[in-house]
């Protein structure tokens, strides 16, 4: 098994500014049950556990149409998890998420302002991103 490399400091950056994590961290205790919501599950789990050299297309896919995908981004990196798709993520897109979230998610930095800021950039995020 190779080691994975760490993200670069361009990766994080890109990390802070992803639309999916700003979901998953103002969405982080919004549903316990999320799990039981999912839409991956009436799907062959294979899908979100490819092997490296193949695609993660059809799982990232139904994850966007996923209604919980913030919860569920958030619990894996809650648990640091860094195998297969989770919340419409690769593990490579996760690793740098991981850095931002264990440096200022869990640490506490996000107040509820800075959440309120969060959540106005992500509906501006997705306004312009079904624009384009
Ligand atoms: S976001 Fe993706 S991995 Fe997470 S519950 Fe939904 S379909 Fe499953």
């Amino acid at each position: 098994m190779t080691r994975a490399r760490s993200p670069r400091p361009h990766e994080v950056a890109a990390a802070r500014r992803d639309p999916r994590l700003l979901r998953a961290i103002s969405e982080r205790d919004l549903d316990p049950a999320w799990r039981a919501r999912g839409l991956c599950q009436s799907v062959d789990p294979e899908t979100f556990f490819p092997a490296p050299s193949e695609p993660t297309d059809t799982a990232i896919a139904l994850c966007r149409t996923c209604d919980v995908q913030g919860s569920c981004l958030a619990w894996a990196l809650d648990v640091g998890d860094c195998h297969g798709v989770w919340g419409g993520t690769t593990p490579r897109e996760r690793r740098a998420m991981l850095v931002v979230w264990r440096s200022d998610v869990q640490s506490g930095s996000y107040d509820s302002e800075r959440l309120s800021e969060l959540n106005v950039l992500r509906v501006l995020e997705e306004v312009g991103a079904a624009s384009r």
